[in-house]
């Protein structure tokens, strides 16, 4: 009712996005290593409450807990039969935290492995599990489908085609980076330049970087970066960045991320500066790093 679609939205100026489900999860003294996807079956309420602290934070929209509720990543915490549900329950808790008002992005990310010859996935049997995912998330309605954290463009290509293949809503696309002096690549040895030309050719609505092992000034310069690249291509795709809370530093082997609100704020606005639109945050934000950037970005 009066709300527009998530795709004018996004068309009409700053959109920002959530900050961390994993570490909020943390703080609540969810269990390292438990399934997160299936507390959407099992505490509800908590996962509830995360989406509603990033909506009260500023965000515009939220990205529902099913970040590995793929069959392949269920399967590992033996939950594979209970994919559509999880996903279905996941899209229906972030509809019900963002109301009318707001926009709920349905999470798909990697599968864990990679696609034959290098690894065992069979390219349609993956179509068909991100496809599945995507239609369970459809059924517990969402606006739109972010698939992010990818670093191998042939398994990215098939997660984008299949939810192309499931509806016409809008797709948002983001890989993690990793950086050698200034040489970004992910993971898979994909550079900016390689991942932007594929994935804009794909027809997505949105196409980001999230994660990745970079410091905050990395992800302005990346920014730069595929906004180049972009225009390189003559063309006009909106780009969003989902930055981690600095560079990951292994303390007492617990993973942690030490960047304050106002230095991530700082990032964002420079980031934006660049010419990115839609702005989140990866692990290690928190609500307190969203109201940091709402205040800075949403004069
Ligand atoms: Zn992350």
């Amino acid at each position: 009712m009066g709300r527009i679609s998530l795709r004018e939205r996004i068309n009409a100026g700053l959109f920002l996005l959530d900050g961390a489900m994993g570490t909020q999860l943390i703080a609540r003294g969810v269990e390292v290593g438990k399934c997160n996807d299936y507390l959407n079956i099992e505490s509800p309420g908590t996962i509830f409450d995360i989406h509603r602290a990033y909506l009260e934070a500023g965000s515009d929209a939220v990205l529902t807990n099913t970040f590995g509720a793929n069959k392949y990543v269920l399967s590992r915490h033996k939950l594979g039969r209970k994919a559509g549900k999880i996903n279905t329950a996941g899209a229906q808790i972030a509809r019900t935290a963002a109301g009318e008002g707001k926009y709920v992005l349905g999470d798909i990310g990697p599968s864990g492995d990679f696609l034959q010859p290098l690894g065992n996935l069979k390219l349609g049997e993956l179509k068909d599990a991100f496809a599945r995912q995507a239609k369970a998330l459809l059924a517990g309605g969402v606006d739109g489908f972010i698939i992010e954290t990818m670093t191998a463009l042939d398994e990215m290509t098939v997660a984008i085609e299949a939810v192309k293949s499931v509806c016409k809503l809008p797709v948002f696309a983001s890989l993690a980076f990793d950086s050698a002096g200034g040489d970004y690549r992910t993971m898979m040895g994909v550079d900016v330049e390689a991942a932007v030309a594929q994935i804009v050719s794909l027809g997505v609505d949105a196409i980001g970087f999230n994660c990745g092992t970079v410091s905050l000034a990395e992800y302005v310069e990346l920014a730069g970066k595929y906004v180049a690249a972009i225009k390189a291509l003559q063309q006009d795709t909106l780009i969003y960045a989902e930055p981690n809370a600095g560079k990951p530093e292994l303390v007492e082997d617990k993973v942690v991320y030490n960047v304050s609100p106002e230095d991530f704020a700082e990032a964002a606005e420079k980031i934006h500066s660049a010419g990115v639109n839609i702005i989140g945050g990866c692990c290690g934000t928190s609500p307190v790093h969203i109201k940091a950037v709402a205040k800075r970005l949403k004069k």
